[in-house]
């Protein structure tokens, strides 16, 4: 109960809560979990969290009159509360979708294509070796150059996901390397850690490139399986969608109606709505 009074303070939803709804989600209010340390996606700006996801699930509380509370959580929680759906029924934050995360949550059209990162240091300190791939047309780091090293992820994130198999798993490409993993509640934290306590951390694109533009000395590439031949070589690639509690169809079919129409607003530089949102965010959260 204190766990739960907590939250409903956090959200700002002391009066929906003196009135004695049940959840915070309860009445009007709409409570979406995120994680702000993801930009563009999610991020804190003057102490407010912005970001694309932000942006669509405003506009998702306009289309249904409801107000929108953003809850910043440790990313690993998200799933399974949306899936139990008492403090909140949306997860929005740059959620990648998965079979194991389809069968506690549905999920709404995909609305982004993310690629994994590696970052490490510039000047070389404890970083991996660099291949060249014709797959990405340039520079690329291969999963088995990540042998015997120590690997920083977000805790729960789809690199967590793939690093942990590609360690535990014998046909993995880092199975019996040595390569360890540490997970992270926070990327930021995760970062600092590099050439220090880690070699490299793995996280998507877009997050990965705005940490690098923050952080003097840190570069990025992105991770690539390796194939048979340099041509089939595979970038770790999957595509975002938000998380809704099962059975809150009107919600889920709101969410894909503003999607839908972002996706389908292209502009005559080929943009669409999501991808404006994106560079806008970059922008911003990038220090521009
Ligand atoms: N896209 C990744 C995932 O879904 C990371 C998301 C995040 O860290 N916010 O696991």
């Amino acid at each position: 109960m204190k766990k739960f009074l907590t939250v409903c303070l956090a959200a700002g939803t002391l009066a929906a809560s003196a009135l004695g709804f049940s959840a915070c989600g309860g009445g009007n209010t709409l409570v979406v979990y995120t994680e702000a340390g993801f930009a563009p996606f999610e991020y804190l700006s003057d102490g407010q969290i912005v970001g694309v996801d932000v942006d669509i699930m405003n506009q998702v509380g306009e289309k249904l009159g409801r107000d929108v509370v953003f809850e910043n959580v440790n990313f690993d929680v998200i799933v399974d509360a949306v899936s139990e759906g008492r403090l909140t029924n949306v997860g929005a934050a740059g959620l990648s979708i998965t079979e194991e995360r389809r069968e506690k949550v549905d999920f709404s059209i995909p609305y982004y294509t993310a690629s994994l990162y590696v970052i490490y240091k510039t000047d070389g300190t404890m970083a991996p070796e660099i291949g060249e791939s014709t797959a990405e047309n340039g520079s690329v780091i291969y999963w088995d150059s990540l042998a015997g090293m120590s690997i920083g992820v977000q805790g729960g994130t789809t690199a967590d996901l793939f690093l942990t198999d590609e360690i535990g798993e014998d046909w993995g490409a880092l199975y019996g390397t040595n390569a360890s993993k540490t997970p992270y509640t926070s990327l930021s934290v995760a970062v600092n850690d590099i050439g220090l306590n880690t070699n490299v951390v793995i996280i998507d694109e877009l997050p990965a490139k705005t940490l690098v533009a923050n952080n003097d000395g840190l570069s990025c590439l992105p991770l690539y399986y390796r194939g048979e031949t340099a041509e089939e070589d595979e970038a770790a690639v999957d595509e975002y969608a938000i998380a809704v509690t099962p059975g809150q169809d009107e919600l889920l079919a709101a969410i894909n109606e503003v999607l839908r129409d972002l996706i389908d607003d292209v502009d005559e530089d080929g943009n669409n709505g999501i991808q404006r949102l994106v560079m806008q965010h970059l922008d911003l959260a990038s220090g521009n």
